[in-house]
C-alpha cells in the first residue's frame, strides 16, 4: 500500500461565486456521509480540493466509492512526501516502482503550488526525472505521449506525487440545488430520471403511488429497493412517501372515459405530490417521462397533465431514447431491479386505446363531475406512509470528533 491520501477535485462547476461555500459544504458532507463505513479515515481540505487520508486502507475500494458521488471533476490517489528534493525523489521513485507495467516512456510534470520551495517547476522536472532514468536504464522521457505521467504538487506543508486522475461524475454536489418530489414507479425510467436529477444536485424524496391490494407487496419492496439504490449515490438516508391510490383509480375507472383514465390519473398524482412538495419544502416534481414513449407522455397528453400542478415538472429524460436510458439504468444499478415482474398501479387499469391527445374541457368535466374527488385527494395525501431508506451500507458512526473538515 503505497498511496496515503486520495485527492478530490471539484471541477469547474462547483467554482460558483457566491455559492462556492455552500457547494464545497455540501461536498464535504455527501463524502462523509459516503464514507462513513470505511472507519479510520480522515479528511482535510484546502481551496478547491478535499484530501481524504487513508490511513493504511486500502484505496481502491475507498475510491471506487467517492466515484459515485455527485459534483467532483476527478479524483487521484496520491503519496505525498515532505517538500524537499530528496524526499521527492525517493517518493517519486516508490511510485515508479510500484506500476504494475512497467512503462517504456514517461515525464515529469511538476506544479509549484508554493511560491517559496527553491527549485522552479523546469528544473524540478529535470531533477526528479534523470533521478528516475538513472535508475530505470530502459526508460526514456517522452513528453509529448508519455505512458505515464508522474505529476509532483508542490505545496507547503507537504508534495504530492501521482499518476492516475480518475475521472468522476460531475454534477453538483447532492442538495446543492434545492429539493424536488420524484414520482417513482417501479419501472425503468424514473429511477433514473432521479439519479439525473440528483446528479444536478438536487435533493429528492420520493414518491410512489400503490394500489394495494391490487398491487402487491413485492411491487413494493421493488420500489424500496430502487429508492435504496438512488440513497447509495449520496450516501444518505432518502424519504419515501407511499401514496394509497386504490380509492382514486378505482371512482377515475368508473367514469365511463376509458380513454381519459391515465390521463386523469397522472393529475390526480401531480395533484397530491404537489400538496406533499409544499409540506416538505420541496420546489418541483421529477418525473420519468420520455417524449413520445407511451401515450400519456405525447406533447398533447403532458399539455394537460401538466396543467393540474403550477410546479415546475423537471423531466430529465425527455428527449432520451430508450436504449440510452436503459443503458444508464444499467450504469448506475437499477436496471435489474426495474424489470422484475410485480404489477405498477398505473398497468392495472390500462385502457385499451389511452388517449395521446386529451380534451383538455372533456377532461376537466369529468374530474368536476366527480363529486368527492378533492376530498379523496386530500385523504390520499393524509394517508401517506412515510419511509426512512439508509442506502445499502453500515451505518454511517457519530462523529468521533477528530476527522474535521476545519
Ligand atoms: P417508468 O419506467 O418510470 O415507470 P414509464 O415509461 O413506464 O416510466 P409511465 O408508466 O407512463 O411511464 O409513467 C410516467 C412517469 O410517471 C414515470 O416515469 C413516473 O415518474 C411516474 N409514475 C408512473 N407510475 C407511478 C407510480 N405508481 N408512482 C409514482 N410515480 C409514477
Ligand atoms: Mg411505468
Amino acid at each position: 500500500m503505497i498511496y496515503d491520501q486520495i485527492v478530490l477535485r471539484y471541477g469547474d462547476l462547483i467554482m460558483k461565486g457566491r455559492n462556492r461555500n455552500q457547494f464545497e459544504k455540501r461536498m464535504q458532507q455527501q463524502v462523509r456521509s459516503a464514507l462513513a463505513p470505511f472507519k479510520g479515515v480522515t479528511y482535510w481540505k484546502t481551496y478547491g480540493r478535499l484530501y481524504v487520508k487513508l490511513n493504511g486502507l486500502p484505496y481502491e475500494p475507498i475510491a471506487n466509492r467517492i466515484k459515485d458521488l455527485f459534483g467532483l471533476h476527478s479524483l487521484s490517489p496520491v503519496i505525498s512526501s515532505e517538500t524537499e528534493l530528496e524526499a521527492i525523489r525517493a517518493a517519486a521513485m516508490t511510485l515508479m516502482t510500484s506500476l504494475k507495467q512497467p512503462p517504456k516512456t514517461f515525464k515529469v510534470s511538476v506544479k509549484r503550488g508554493w511560491k517559496g520551495y527553491p527549485h522552479q517547476s523546469q528544473e524540478m522536472n529535470h531533477l526528479v526525472g534523470a533521478h528516475i532514468l538513472r535508475a530505470f536504464p530502459d526508460l526514456s522521457v517522452d513528453v509529448r505521449n508519455p505512458e505515464v505521467e508522474l505529476r509532483v504538487d508542490i505545496q507547503e506543508e507537504a508534495t504530492y506525487l501521482f499518476c492516475e486522475v480518475i475521472p468522476a461524475g460531475g454534477g453538483f454536489p447532492y442538495g446543492s440545488n434545492g429539493k424536488a418530489m420524484l414520482l417513482l414507479s417501479g419501472g425503468i425510467d424514473s429511477p433514473v430520471a432521479g439519479w439525473m436529477a440528483m446528479r444536478k444536485g438536487l435533493e429528492i424524496e420520493a414518491v410512489h403511488f400503490h394500489s394495494y391490494p391490487f398491487t402487491s407487496e413485492q411491487a413494493k419492496d421493488k420500489v424500496v429497493a430502487l429508492a435504496k439504490r438512488l440513497a447509495y449515490y449520496h450516501g444518505a438516508p432518502l424519504k419515501l412517501h407511499l401514496v394509497p391510490f386504490t380509492d382514486i383509480q378505482t371512482t377515475l375507472a368508473q367514469q365511463g372515459q376509458d380513454n381519459l383514465i391515465i390521463t386523469m390519473m397522472r393529475r390526480a398524482m401531480l395533484r397530491i405530490t404537489e400538496q406533499l412538495a409544499v409540506r416538505n419544502g420541496a420546489l418541483g416534481i421529477v418525473t420519468g417521462e420520455s417524449l413520445g414513449q407511451v401515450a400519456s407522455q405525447t406533447l398533447p397528453s403532458m399539455n394537460v397533465i401538466g396543467r393540474a400542478t403550477d410546479l415546475p415538472l423537471l423531466k430529465p429524460l425527455l428527449m432520451m431514447d430508450k436504449e440510452e436510458i436503459i443503458s444508464l439504468a444499467k450504469k448506475i444499478g437499477t436496471y435489474d431491479t426495474s424489470i422484475l415482474p410485480y404489477e405498477d398501479c398505473c398497468t392495472l387499469f390500462l385502457p385499451k386505446s389511452p388517449s395521446t391527445n386529451p380534451n383538455m374541457h372533456i377532461v376537466e368535466r369529468v374530474e368536476a363531475g366527480i363529486a368527492n374527488l378533492n376530498d379523496m385527494i386530500e385523504t390520499a395525501v393524509r394517508d401517506t406512509e412515510r419511509m426512512i431508506l439508509r442506502p445499502n451500507q453500515p451505518e454511517p458512526e457519530e462523529n468521533a470528533g477528530e476527522d474535521s473538515w476545519f
